[in-house]
């Protein structure tokens, strides 16, 4: 599992925090995230996104390894209802 970055360096750290206190420091950076530099809230809008897809990573499932009937669910969801084969 991925840990949550600091938007900064890229340094784990806690979930809750969007910089790593040597940037914090570093950059000088006010301790609410609504008071800090553009620049810094570009990289915590990255951040933020990375950790979005994280959190809800697709899982891919080759499609050989499903069962006929799945398979063919799959088809109608890709492909919709309609084709008369089979
Ligand atoms: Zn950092």
């Amino acid at each position: 599992m991925t840990h949550a970055q600091c938007c900064i360096c890229g340094t784990n750290i806690t979930e809750r925090f969007w910089a790593c206190e040597a940037c914090e420091r570093g950059y000088n950076l006010p301790r609410s995230y609504a008071e800090w530099p553009e620049w810094a809230k570009l990289l915590q809008r990255d951040e933020a996104t990375r950790r979005r897809r994280r959190d809800h990573e697709i899982q891919v499932i080759p499609i050989s390894l499903l069962n006929r009937a799945e398979a063919a669910q799959v088809d109608r969801l890709l492909y919709g209802d309609g084709d008369d084969d089979d």
